[in-house]
């Protein structure tokens, strides 16, 4: 089968290797049909999150047809539609144990396309808990969006919002702010959308929640929405990294700047303020709390419109062409702006199948 391996920062290329098999008794394996490209896969490709073991397969958002199980799997059975979660949490380590199994300590190795082969192949080792069936109106395109999805739910929750009437903003109109604005919408919280790139911008105009604001400024948002350079804000979700000192300076008393951006890049913050205002800098990564399942049912009952945030569909042979609509030029080993309206770029990956179901 193949798989799409990574084997150094920008040596990323399809492998062919065996098929697999089941190895433990609650083991399933599922032929993926879809598989979601991820600001971790870029991260992991250019060298900017330097966490994936060389020789793993990247991918880890994704859907498929179960295949085969093991003696124990009593869920599923061959031929089943699923969706995967790909995050791997033990439940009886220190961190499972405190409530953090995000951060299990056993997740190294585990982590589908970091430490353990993803999903951008033919195959992938899933154990029977970490599917959910998929309902049969759920085309495996939408499917693919449980992930990041859940992971934007996980961060609503850290923010803890009391408050619908509260000034918010999200950076960033990638999948994740486009994800993480829905969430907050379903929060009952009218967030504005702030988006330097012309085409990101272009893309977002048409899939925003009733009511919300989109800028290519946040200074220039600032003004526009509350009137003055003076004002504050109450939560601002930064999915870029590149603005938490221009936000920090701009919240309000009791205000949370939530950062969920994995970019090597520092900040200086003023500790002082934090007491004095009551401020939280909050991070979040991955699912918690049965995100995963509950990110599920929103897709499955429609209340995201996920397939409206999928820009583009590749075959698994252009995985460079798919790569490269998200800034990444495998190619040429460099990465560039994002050229053309873009936001979820998914890989069909069985080679008879290109087409984009959503
Ligand atoms: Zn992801
Ligand atoms: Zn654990």
């Amino acid at each position: 089968m193949k798989a799409l391996k990574f084997t150094d920062v920008w040596c990323v290329r399809p492998s062919e290797v065996p098929a697999l098999e089941c190895i433990d008794a609650d083991d399933v394996i599922v032929n993926i049909e879809v598989c979601g490209l991820c600001g971790t896969d870029v991260g992991i490709i250019t060298g900017d999150y330097p966490v994936a073991v060389a020789g793993t397969t990247l991918g880890h958002e994704s859907t498929g047809t179960v295949h085969k199980v093991g003696s124990a799997v009593k869920r599923f059975k061959a031929g089943d539609r699923v969706v995967i979660n790909p995050t791997y949490a033990c439940g009886e380590c220190r961190l499972c144990q405190t409530g953090n199994p995000n951060h299990c300590e056993r997740k190294h190795g585990t982590e589908a396309g970091v430490s353990y082969d993803g999903t951008f192949a033919d195959q992938y080792r899933a154990k029977e808990r970490s599917l959910i069936l998929l309902d049969e109106h759920v085309s495996f395109e939408e499917g693919a969006l449980t992930e990041p999805l859940s992971c934007t739910l996980t961060g609503v929750e850290k923010l803890n919002i009391s408050h619908t009437n509260i000034r918010a903003c999200v950076i960033g109109a990638g999948p994740m702010g486009m994800l993480y604005l829905w969430s907050l919408s379903l929060a009952g919280v009218n967030a504005f959308l702030v988006e330097k790139n012309p085409h990101r911008y272009r893309f977002a105009m048409d899939v925003l929640p009733e009511g919300t604001h989109l800028y290519n400024d946040f200074h220039q948002a600032m003004r526009a929405e509350y009137g003055s350079d003076d004002e504050k804000l109450d939560v601002c979700i930064d999915t870029t990294g590149y603005l938490s000192e221009v936000v920090f300076a701009r919240l309000a008393p009791g205000g949370k700047l939530l950062n969920v951006a994995l970019k090597d890049y520092s900040a200086t913050l003023d500790i002082m303020k934090i007491a004095d205002k009551s401020l939280s800098v909050i991070g979040s990564i991955d699912s918690l709390n049965n995100s995963f399942a509950r990110a599920y049912n929103l897709i499955r009952d429609g209340q995201i419109p996920v397939a409206r945030l999928i820009s583009h569909c590749f075959g698994f042979d252009d995985y460079q062409q798919a790569f490269a609509t998200v800034g990444c030029d495998i190619a040429g080993k460099k990465q560039h702006a994002i050229s053309e309206p873009n936001c979820k770029v998914l890989l069909r990956i069985p080679a008879q199948k290109k087409e984009c179901a959503a």
